[in-house]
């Protein structure tokens, strides 16, 4: 990842690969700085949705016929693609699910929903987005089962030096995000799994903010579960995957019931499939996965680690240049971060900030983030965040500058 030269990469010849980049939105060209939220569409995966619905579209599994054993290897292919791009031992160890949100209410519910007992405790940080906390919040209604939050430290980074005590043997699974949607950390992934290990934890990773960004192996991190989403990573809304390693997904019951999951149904009861495909019952997003396969292999053509490498230089140089604003305070470690800033101006509440902005064709968030309770932990109302992606630039960064100052002068 170290030896990625971004700059051998023509970022501007690939931004025309974005049609939707090239509107202007009040009368100002759009600055698209949200990608954290979802990302923008390559052409070439809208293509691959076209020609699918065109030529191909089908329903998969049943059908013995042309299109449908068609739409049956386009699906299944795109299970090989993202089972290579996280470097899985098979393709029968990814589901395909809607996405982050979608993948980890299945953990929750069928591993934990069979594996967890009053009293276990299922540890996350306090950094989580809301889909890896209120999951657990639900399963723990039902099931007496505590959650509980490894805390962050002022400067946005996890408390590590406190990671043991919180480890503690009742702690069944160790649940925490990759990189932070708000703060922009980076967590020490295969750290955490391993100290999970330790004490006899499994370990799901939530990397909705760095399956896009940065090459990903779940056997060199060592985790037992992987979620993602396909929308923040070029791919269609509605499409995501869950990585599980085989004996844990084949120890799972299934969780949703119904057909394409089933091996035979009497009235009295039923068997299913072997996984993934007991975890996927009725019509599956077949389009969505087809274009996720798209996405990954135009992302793949690009690498991974020079996309990290743009990233990091785009928010450096953000970061650099916000400094020179009066009255701004910036979130999130000072050292190695994901593509994202959030911050807070002294002259202006954050959604007035991003209303602000939109008048000039500047896409930023102002909110929560679904971080609320680390918001309420940092006393904050929330935060303004600028995220990016390979397909943003410097010249878009100096306008953000440009309208901040504006801000400032509007709100004084
Ligand atoms: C976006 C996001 C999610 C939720 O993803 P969905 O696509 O809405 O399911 C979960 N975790 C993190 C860190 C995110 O950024």
């Amino acid at each position: 990842m170290n030896n990625a030269d971004p700059s051998a990469v023509e970022w501007d010849v690939i931004r025309e690969d974005f049609p939707i980049l090239r509107q202007e939105v009040r009368g100002h060209p759009l600055i698209y700085l949200d990608s954290a939220a979802s990302s923008q569409k390559p052409r070439c995966v809208i293509e691959a949705l076209r020609h699918y619905y065109e030529y191909d579209n089908a329903n998969v599994h049943r059908g013995l016929h042309e299109l449908s054993s068609r739409a049956t290897d386009a699906y299944e292919g795109a299970r090989e693609k993202v089972a290579r791009y996280i470097g899985a031992a098979s393709a029968e160890e990814i589901v395909f699910t809607r996405g982050t949100t979608e993948s980890i209410n299945l953990v929750a519910n069928a591993w934990g929903g069979k594996f967890l007992k009053a009293g276990d405790v299922v540890l996350l940080t306090e950094m989580e987005h809301h889909s890896n906390i209120v999951p657990w919040q639900l399963l723990a209604e039902r099931t007496g089962i505590k959650v509980r939050y490894l805390p962050v430290r002022e400067e946005g980074t996890l408390e590590l030096a406190e990671l043991d005590k919180w480890l503690t043997p009742e702690v069944k699974i160790f649940a925490f995000t990759h990189i932070s949607n708000s703060l922009g950390t980076i967590n020490p992934v295969q750290e955490l799994c391993r100290a999970a290990r330790k004490v006899g934890a499994i370990s799901l990773v939530d990397a909705a903010q760095s399956a896009g960004h940065l090459p990903i192996n779940v056997q060199e991190i060592g985790c037992d579960f992987l979620a993602f989403s396909g929308h923040k990573m070029c791919a269609p809304t509605g499409i995501g995957a869950l990585y599980g390693r085989r004996e844990l997904l084949t120890a799972m019951p299934p969780w949703h019931g119904g057909g394409e999951m089933i091996s035979s149904v009497t009235f009295e009861g039923a068997t299913f499939k072997d996984a993934p495909h007991k975890f996927e019952a009725g019509t599956p997003n077949i389009a969505g996965a087809i274009g996720l396969g798209a996405a990954i292999d135009y992302i793949e053509k690009i690498g991974r680690a020079e996309i990290f490498a743009h990233d990091e230089a785009l928010v450096a140089y953000a970061i650099k240049r916000m400094a020179e604003l009066p009255g701004i305070r910036i979130f999130g470690p000072s050292g190695k971060r994901g593509g994202l800033v959030s911050f807070m101006m002294d002259s202006a509440h954050p959604h007035d900030v991003t209303t602000f902005a939109d008048r000039y064709g500047l896409a930023l968030r102002g909110g929560h983030h679904c971080n609320q309770p680390l918001m309420r932990k940092f006393r904050l109302p929330g935060t303004t965040r600028a995220s990016f992606y390979f397909y943003n630039n410097r010249a878009e960064v100096d306008r953000m500058i440009e309208i901040l100052k504006e801000v400032q002068r509007f709100f004084a």
